[in-house]
């Protein structure tokens, strides 16, 4: 007579582990799939185990047919779990290759269909006028077994070193209850304690890999970023997901000003509308207050978007207070073969830092295509060599001869900006100017290119070479600090320099606030610096603005000068006969042959700067040259 009493513990802590699985959030990947298909099968094992063994005792009174598909049951249960436990190993270790794959269900297969074809070759067993008797084969149970237990202890020793410890040793440790139970099985049969090494293999998974805990965030229902990590390592190779992103604008200012238990409130209550409202997405708090919702391609995303934004047109309730929060978004599909889970989450925490961002003109919505993702990249890539630059202190300035349109000689240069990469290549400025601006880099990088550019002038005769001052460029981010004249002069003093030396060069897009952009001009002037309108033309110019600044030159762009050398309009002789008429001295850039030189002296013109005198040169190279 067998003893059943120790199989129902096995049923209740397995019942207890399918309660947790079913009402706690899951995440939707591989390990999660295969750990509920072995559950749902160490059930079965246990209730087919009951059903044949009783049928087995009381076969006199069941049917043949009755007594082979019990047993079969039972078998073809059996064999299903060793390799169940291996898939499990195989997930672990993130296999994926597809062959190897099919090659390790071979054994698996070969067993079922041995145990299915039973009733005709009486392999494993036999129904008997006895009843049940085992077959020469029986210890096919046996040998699976510790075929694929082997397999996955070999596999998890290959690649210890690509695995955590803890992971390592949990999967070593699971493999190894489940020997132990094949082992006692094999040499005391009668004391049927399978069930419940496998159950203690089954609890080993859950402490270690499946207690939802580790991927839940603790603030609500979503899930955090290790979750979000490890769903990105699964979906990366695929291209069918998109994730949806926002964070809240300004974060750590909404923090502080609404407390954090508050905001942390409010953040629970986000989660819980996002699980809500998007029962086919995944949702992720990130931290820092940023979510995301990940789900697949095929949902309409444009929707979903506008419903997160509409919903964040209204307040939030917490029992603290109510609180408005802005978003900003970033959308991104995942990309097949190209993405690691560390590239998805890298370009994301970029592009929240962009749509995060409290001002105005932060993009509301960052779509990131193959496209966006590459700018991104490249965004990276300068970051880090321009704050390399700045941090060593090599920007380099070179200086483009600047020359009197009447003598032909060289009476000024401009200052202009250089960094290298890691290569050495050279980068212009159009390309990190753009990337200092947007990372608060801009002053920095400023103060170093006009300390530079003050250095070289008092290092060098300027006045042998003809040079009456050198013009360096603001850029508008600069031109809004308040400090920007006492930055300037502290760098000036320390070379001891006149500020007539230097010009400082400013667009019109600096002047977006008329009053503020005044009282600059009105303060650098008085220490003595003078203010040059660069790139005249190159936006939505406005005469009558110009006119009311203190202006000493004014800098025609390139695409006017070139316009006009080719149409020869009276737009440009108009502009420059007014200019000349206010008082400015005007300069053409960009002039690259003598026939442009001279249609822009012609004109009134009274600097020209271009390729026809000189590309900008290092410093070395241009004392070389004009001294
Ligand atoms: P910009 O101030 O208008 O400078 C003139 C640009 O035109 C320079 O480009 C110069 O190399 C280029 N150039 C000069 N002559 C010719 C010509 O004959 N043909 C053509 N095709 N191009 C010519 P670069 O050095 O690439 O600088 C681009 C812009 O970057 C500058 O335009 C300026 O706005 C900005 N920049 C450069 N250095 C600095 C800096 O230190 N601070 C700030 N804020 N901006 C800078
Ligand atoms: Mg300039
Ligand atoms: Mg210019």
């Amino acid at each position: 007579m067998w003893n059943y009493s120790f199989l129902f513990p096995s049923v209740l802590v397995l019942f207890t582990l399918l309660i947790f699985y079913f009402t706690r959030p899951r995440l939707s990947i591989r390990i999660n799939r295969t750990f509920l298909a072995m559950l749902v099968l160490e059930l079965f094992i246990i209730a087919a185990d009951i059903l044949s063994s009783v049928a087995d005792e009381d076969y006199t009174d069941l049917t043949v047919g009755t007594l082979y598909f019990l047993n079969t049951l039972f078998f073809v249960l059996y064999f299903a779990r060793a390799y169940g436990f291996f898939r499990f190993t195989a997930d672990v270790l993130k296999l994926t290759d597809r062959r190897a794959a099919v090659v390790a269900l071979i054994p698996f297969i070969f067993c079922e269909i041995v145990a299915l074809s039973s009733r005709a070759t009486g392999l494993i067993y036999r129904i008997t006028g006895a009843g049940y008797v085992r077959g020469p084969w029986y210890d096919l149970l046996f040998y699976e077994y510790l075929v694929y237990i082997l397999a996955a202890l070999v596999l998890v020793f290959v690649k210890r070193r690509a695995m955590k410890p803890r992971d390592a040793a949990a999967c070593a440790g699971y493999e190894l209850a489940l020997l132990t139970g094949t082992v006692v099985r094999r040499l005391a049969p009668r004391l049927l304690v399978m069930n419940t090494f496998a159950l203690v293999g089954v609890l080993i998974i859950y402490l270690a890999f499946e207690n939802p805990d580790r991927y839940l965030s603790e603030r609500g229902n979503a899930f955090n970023m290790r979750g979000f990590v490890i769903v990105l390592d699964e979906l990366a190779r695929r291209s069918d997901h998109h994730i949806l992103a926002f964070v809240m604008k300004n974060y750590t200012h909404e923090r502080s000003i609404y407390g954090g238990t508050q905001t942390d409130r409010a953040i629970a209550q986000i989660n819980g509308y996002l699980r809500e409202s998007f029962p086919s997405c995944m949702p992720f708090y990130l931290r820092g207050g940023r979510f995301a919702l990940l789900g697949p391609e095929r949902l309409d995303w444009e929707a979903i978007r506008a419903a997160v934004a509409d919903r964040f047109e209204r307040q939030w309730f917490t029992e603290l207070g109510t609180m408005f929060l802005q978003v900003g978004f970033a959308e991104l599909r995942t990309q097949p073969r190209l993405d690691t889970a560390d590239r998805i989450v890298n370009n994301l925490t970029i592009a929240l830092e962009l749509v995060g961002r409290p001002d105005a003109d932060a993009p509301r919505n960052l779509v990131m295509d193959a496209e966006g993702i590459r700018k991104l990249d490249e965004e990276v890539d300068i970051l880090r060599t321009l704050t390399g630059a700045i941090e060593r202190g090599d920007v380099e300035v070179f200086l483009q001869p600047v020359f009197d349109s009447r003598a032909r000689r060289l009476v000024a240069a401009e200052a202009l900006c250089r960094i290298r990469d890691d290569t050495g290549r050279i980068l212009p400025p159009g390309l990190f100017i753009p990337v200092a601006e947007r990372n608060g880099l801009i002053d920095r990088l400023g103060d170093l290119v006009f300390q530079k550019t003050c250095a070289f002038v008092h290092d060098h005769d300027v006045d042998a070479m003809g040079l009456r001052w050198v013009n360096v460029n603001l850029s508008p981010i600069q031109c809004l600090r308040r400090d920007l004249v006492k930055r300037l002069t502290d760098i000036l003093a320390l070379y001891g320099l006149p500020a007539e030396r230097v010009h400082l060069e400013i667009t019109e897009q600096s002047i977006v606030d008329y009053a503020m952009m005044e009282a600059q001009i009105d303060g650098l002037r008085e220490a003595g610096f003078r203010i040059v309108l660069d790139d005249y033309g190159s936006g939505y110019s406005n005469l009558t603005r110009v006119k009311h600044y203190p202006f000493v030159d004014i800098k025609l762009d390139m695409e006017v000068v070139w316009d006009y050398c080719q149409t020869r309009d009276s737009l440009l002789p108009h502009v420059v006969t007014a200019f000349k008429e206010l008082g400015f001295t005007i300069t053409a850039e960009g002039i690259e042959t003598p026939g442009m030189a001279d249609a822009l002296a012609a004109l009134g013109c009274d600097y020209l700067q271009g390729y026809l005198f000189d590309e900008p040169l290092p410093i070395e190279a241009f004392v070389e040259k004009y001294q």
